[in-house]
C-alpha cells in the first residue's frame, strides 16, 4: 500500500520548494497564468554595451531555469489533484502499483519502472 500521507506531505513541500525559486527569478502572469523571469535587479545603474549583454544572458537563462521549474510544478500540481483518484500510484501503462521506491523520488510519476520511457 502506498503512504499518500507522506507522499501528498513530500508533494507540497516540493510545490513550495519549487514556487519560492520560482518567485525568486520571476513572477507569475496572471493573464497568461504562465510564469515570466524578471529582469535582475543590479546596484549600478550604468547600462554600457556589455551590461546590456549580461543582463540578456541572464534573463535568456532565467527564462530556461524557470521553463525547468515550471513544468517539475505542474507535474506536482497534477500529482497532488490525481492523488484521491483510485488511480494513484498506479502505472497508466500495466495499471499495477508503482515501486515505492520511485514514487519517493518522483511521487509525480505516472509509470512503474518498467514502463518509465514508453
Ligand atoms: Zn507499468
Amino acid at each position: 500500500m502506498l503512504d499518500k500521507k507522506k507522499i501528498k506531505e513530500k508533494l507540497e513541500k516540493e510545490r513550495d520548494m519549487l514556487l519560492e525559486q520560482l518567485r525568486d527569478i520571476g513572477k507569475l502572469n496572471p493573464e497568461t497564468n504562465e510564469w515570466e523571469a524578471t529582469p535582475e535587479e543590479r546596484e549600478s545603474r550604468e547600462s554600457d554595451q556589455n551590461d546590456m549583454a549580461d543582463r540578456f544572458e541572464d534573463f535568456e537563462e532565467r527564462s530556461i531555469t524557470i521553463r525547468a521549474l515550471e513544468s517539475r510544478l505542474n507535474n506536482i500540481l497534477s500529482a497532488l489533484k490525481g492523488l484521491n483518484r483510485e488511480s494513484f500510484g498506479r502505472c497508466e501503462v500495466c495499471k499495477k502499483d508503482i515501486e515505492m521506491d520511485r514514487m519517493e523520488v518522483n511521487p509525480a510519476a505516472k509509470t512503474c519502472k518498467k514502463h518509465l520511457n514508453g
